[in-house]
């Protein structure tokens, strides 16, 4: 999962605020796409595939879906839950559509059933009480949340980069927990549609062949722990492969992760 804390500090952010304050396009939301992609470096803030139209799925019909990028409402629009949050540019995250519009959806439950203050709600501010399960990666920090393992995947037996909770209990465990289950970044899987599934397993294999030369060096270790020779021949792998726009790299760097391969 990629960190998004920078977005709203950046120019093209605010340059794009204006133009959303000035506009009565129905679907406005679609203005700040180009400076969400800025900060995740063109991946998907969730699931970090690539947002470059190169990633098509097969699908059941004659026609292959390709991922593009779109903007999330982060708390639905939908009248049954922030319908008032539709226009509220904190509202907005980048997701590919898979991640938005198969995964997610309506999707926003709460830590311990607590209470949805939709009926009030006028703007984020208002909301600040509530314990969203979902991780939103422009206010939570994922490093502070996920930890990486690297595993072989039960069905197709394809080894795959996946998350996993950090915590061991309390809501951050169970923020984690919800995330990876249902956006399927980590087992169990969602099955609900099994085009979609095969596809996210390709993508998880494929996060874990850009980064199986580094997990082979580090052999268990982080980073600090490698000798200099090591440590240099890890950055020209980063380097040469483009693997520093991942968000995984900092956990898997700094030791934060397992392998089960
Ligand atoms: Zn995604």
């Amino acid at each position: 999962m990629i960190n998004m804390n920078q977005l709203h500090s950046k120019q093209n952010y605010k340059n794009a605020l204006i133009s959303f304050n000035n506009s009565t396009h129905e679907k406005r939301w679609k203005i700040f796409k180009d400076s969400h992609m800025e900060v995740s470096k063109g991946r998907c803030p969730i699931c970090e595939c690539l947002l470059d139209g190169q990633n098509i799925r097969p699908t059941n019909s004659s026609q292959p879906h390709t991922l593009i990028a779109t903007i999330d409402h982060y708390r639905p629009q939908s009248t049954s839950m922030y319908p008032k949050l539709k226009y509220d540019h904190l509202n907005y995250l980048l997701m590919c559509s898979d991640c938005n519009n198969v995964y997610k959806e309506n999707f926003f439950p709460l830590y311990s059933n607590g209470n949805r203050r939709e009926q009030n709600v006028s703007s984020t501010a208002c909301i600040k009480q509530e314990k969203p399960l979902i991780v939103n990666p422009i206010y939570d920090i994922p490093f502070n949340l996920f930890k990486i393992q690297f595993k072989i995947d039960e069905n197709t037996s394809k080894k795959v980069l996946e998350l996993s909770p950090k915590h061991q209990n309390g809501y951050l465990y169970e923020k984690a927990k919800t995330t990876i289950t249902f956006f399927s970044l980590g087992s169990p899987k969602n099955t609900k549609n099994p085009n979609v599934e095969n596809f996210r397993v390709l993508l998880l294999n494929k996060h874990y062949n850009a980064f199986k030369n580094i997990l082979f060096k580090l052999n268990g270790r982080k980073l600090d722990d490698l000798v200099l020779n090591d440590q240099k021949s890890i950055y020209s792998i980063i380097m040469e492969n483009n693997l520093n726009n991942f968000g995984f790299l900092k956990s898997i760097l700094l030791g934060e992760y397992e392998d089960f391969t």
